[in-house]
């Protein structure tokens, strides 16, 4: 995967099995030369970025993914999301008192939550709790508990790059299948097969070569590549929404001692910047009661 930032997804003739590899080489750099983090948490960071990559394709609509991980630890958030489009963002927020150790960077008590928000139609959320800094351990089982399927999943991040797998017995689909040949001892030998990946394989191998070297005596269909990459949805539209949210008695205030509102995005850095008008503009009513909209 190393020299290229794809979503790699397969399945095995005769099986009710599929797969999927991920790389992040350039995302990474792109989110990490926008913020910078403590090693371990870059890590975790990263393989946040890769699970959402790969849960991205796991769930068939048009929209957003978000994987936030919130914990009582050093790390107290964590966040990853992806579009249908494979447009990847990501942010760590750190508790500025605590130390932070390579262990235990979420504390004792963290929970995973995925939120699924479609283009069109109803947005989903499930929790699940996380022990540990283990996500690929997590979201098996989240799998295994809401969509009851068996799942298995490898992540690794380290220098600034990040990769994952997933492995995923598709429910059987009853008589129609039975008439072909199935393998049905596939998910064990393969989960079996793929359990052997090294992380380094992973970070450092093409999404060709990782497949080759775990399954060269399998028949192996693979799809066609879908890139990933680095991009920040936010706008100034956006930031608007939130300061509306604000209300407008606190965006005066700020404006009355600033005489303008800065706010960076949390994901890319990027500078917005909201005058007088603005906040007139987004508060007509109440401005035009104070006086501050007639100019
Ligand atoms: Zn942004």
């Amino acid at each position: 995967m190393a020299t290229n930032d794809t979503l790699t997804r397969f399945t095995f003739d005769n099986t009710h099995v599929r797969g999927e590899l991920v790389g992040l080489n350039q995302t990474m750099a792109d989110i990490l030369t926008r913020q910078s983090y403590p090693q371990p948490v870059q890590n975790l960071l990263g393989e946040l970025l890769a699970a959402a990559a790969l849960l991205s394709a796991t769930i068939k609509m048009e929209g957003l993914l978000t994987l936030q991980i919130q914990g009582n630890g050093p790390l107290r958030l964590l966040q990853a999301e992806t579009t249908h489009k494979g447009e990847l963002r990501g942010i760590a927020r750190l508790d500025e008192d605590k130390e932070i150790s390579e262990h235990e960077l979420l504390g004792d008590k963290g929970s995973l939550i995925i939120t699924i928000d479609p283009d069109q139609g109803r947005r989903y959320q499930g929790i699940v709790p996380l022990e540990g800094d283990n996500i690929a351990q997590c979201l098996e089982g989240y799998f295994k508990q809401s969509e009851q399927l068996d799942t298995r999943i490898w992540l690794a991040c380290e220098n600034g790059i990040a990769a994952g797998m997933l492995l995923q017995e598709l429910p059987k689909l009853g008589e129609i299948q039975e008439e072909l040949e199935v393998d049905e001892d596939a998910w064990n030998r393969l989960s079996h097969l793929t359990s052997t990946i090294r992380n380094d394989e992973l970070l450092h191998l093409e999404n060709e070569q990782i497949l080759h070297r775990l399954y060269h005596e399998e028949t192996v269909r693979l799809y066609e590549d879908e890139p990933l990459k680095f991009s920040c949805s936010c706008s100034k539209d956006r930031l608007s929404n939130a300061l509306s949210q604000m209300g407008y008695a606190e965006c005066q205030d700020i404006i009355n001692q600033q005489s303008k509102i800065l706010a960076d995005c949390q994901f890319c850095g990027q500078h917005y910047s909201f005058s007088q008008s603005d906040i007139n503009g987004l508060f007509p009513l109440e401005s035009a009661k104070s006086g501050k909209g007639l100019h």
